[in-house]
């Protein structure tokens, strides 16, 4: 069967669910939140039931024969296309080499430290360094059939951003190009150097705004409801439905068979922990995997607003946003997130189907996560400081018995770890404001070492320096 042959021929209907009212649209028109009441919506495939029929087997030797096909329109997150969107046509469908990110295993030697299996998903090693890539391919590839179906003369897309969102949607507009302009809102000093050179570099309009990222999030909304502009915020039920691709793939890698493994996940605006339940939801639900796995959720004591809601007793809880102070895991540096109503619902699902243990939140503080990025890569890894958070929400969970000593651990390395350097640098320097509450430790630091002064260099001729400078080597790693 030749790769073009494999597109698939099922088309279906979806929908816009309001988590709030229930009410529903049609996936035709172009929405953001519900018109009626202002909620978040979910999108669903009004036949997906109909999909289970054919049994797991069915789907899980089809996504394993498009795995091994070269077909741009496949080899992204539309290898899952029936669980993805299956109202687009291949054209619509724009692929950057996103959503083929590796499960790396922990060394021996950091598995003994822990005292537990562990794996990073490396989703830094997506094209703009992030996850966000898997919501901005759904998003845009949905674009791209609205501009074919309604003949849009122009869209403005604009995103409000801890950094990574705005990469990523600068990057996919300036790849699809006409008639797709991208606008990005971001709060000012409240991303990294490499992040604000990432959209500027796709050739965005890039405006910073005063304040944290929950008032950019605010002027954003104004100007959706008031102006014709499409959000690509993760209220935008498209991003979350491209993330799911995420969980597939966790299943996919480990061959459809997740007994024994807890998923942990950073939580920010919470549209990840969202796709990621409702991702294996779906596969939970087609047969295509035979058991959940356990989901654990992380976050900092400075934005905590959902590890809060969920450890109140289960008949009292009550939601409320915090006021964040400063994380070194600023990518999740929310106090109101968005998909909050999404987790809610999708958490009562997953609880009912996975068992009262298949859920939990935990906290974790600022010293712990930087800690945790700097230990995972002193072996090898390449975790950015909200994959560091997971480690130490490994750490913390073991620590209140949430795990047990067979189960292994799937980390979320969310972005590269070359995107939060300034961190890294932070914490070599000593030189973290206090709010941050960090205090280096001598293991974890590593400077450059001067070998030879400048002014030593100067008195020498180039022959005699070289040998002098090679003296002080061999003494220096006892050669
Ligand atoms: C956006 C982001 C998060 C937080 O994800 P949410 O979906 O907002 O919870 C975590 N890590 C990185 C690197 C991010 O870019
Ligand atoms: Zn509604």
């Amino acid at each position: 069967m030749s790769s073009k042959d494999m597109f698939p021929e099922y088309r279906s209907e979806m929908e816009y669910v309001c988590q709030d009212c229930s009410s529903r649209y049609s996936a035709m028109e172009l929405h953001y939140t519900c018109p009626s009441c202002g909620g978040v919506f979910l999108l669903v495939d009004k036949n997906f039931d109909w999909l289970g029929e054919n049994g797991g087997n069915y789907w899980r030797e089809m996504f394993d024969a498009r795995a091994a096909s070269k077909d741009p329109a496949l080899s992204g997150i539309f290898r899952f296309y029936e669980l993805m969107a299956p109202i687009l046509e291949r054209q619509d469908i724009v692929w950057l080499g996103e959503a083929q990110t590796p499960i790396i295993n922990s060394t021996s030697k950091l598995e003994s430290e822990v005292g537990q299996k562990l794996a990073f998903k490396n989703d830094g090693q997506n094209p703009s360094a992030s996850f966000k890539d898997r919501g901005m391919a759904c998003a845009f590839s949905y674009l791209q059939s609205m501009v074919r179906l309604q003949g849009f003369e122009q869209i403005l897309t604009v995103c409000a951003s801890t950094g990574d969102t705005s990469a990523s949607a600068a990057m996919y507009a300036a790849y699809v190009g006409d008639p797709i302009k991208s606008v990005v809102l971001l709060p000012k000093g409240k991303v990294t150097p490499q992040q604000l050179s990432q959209p500027l570099g796709s050739g965005a309009t890039v405006l910073e705004l005063p304040g944290y990222f929950d008032e950019c999030m605010m002027v954003v909304e104004y100007l959706a409801d008031n102006y014709r502009v499409a959000l690509l915020n993760s209220k935008n039920s498209w991003r979350i439905l491209g993330q799911e691709s995420y969980a597939y793939e966790i299943a996919q890698w480990y061959d459809w068979d997740l007994s024994g493994k807890v998923v942990y996940v950073p939580i920010g605006n919470a549209g990840n922990i969202s796709a990621v339940l409702s991702g294996f939801l779906k596969l939970y639900r087609l047969g295509i995997i035979p058991a959940l796995p356990r989901v654990i959720g992380v976050q900092s004591h400075h934005a905590d607003p959902v590890y809060r809601f969920y450890s109140q007793p289960l008949d009292s809880r009550e939601y409320q946003p915090v006021d964040v102070k400063a994380s070194v895991a600023q990518a999740a540096m929310i106090g109101n997130p968005v998909s909050f109503p999404r987790v809610r619902t999708l958490v009562d699902q997953y609880l009912d189907k996975g068992g009262r243990d298949s859920f939990t939140v935990v906290q974790v503080e600022e010293q712990e996560i930087i800690e945790g990025m700097l230990r995972a890569n002193k072996y090898g890894h390449i975790a950015c400081t909200q994959g560091g958070e997971c480690l130490a929400g490994l750490l913390k969970s073991k620590s209140e018995g949430l795990v047990d000593p067979g189960e292994t651990a799937i980390l979320d390395a969310t972005a590269h770890t070359l995107k939060f350097q300034e961190f890294q640098e932070k914490y070599f320097d000593n030189d973290f404001p206090p709010e941050y509450g960090i205090k280096p430790k001598p293991a974890y630091v590593n400077r450059p070492e001067a070998v030879f002064s400048d002014e030593m260099r100067n008195r020498m001729e180039k022959e005699e320096y070289i040998v002098q400078s090679a003296g002080e080597i061999v003494k220096k790693l006892g050669l």
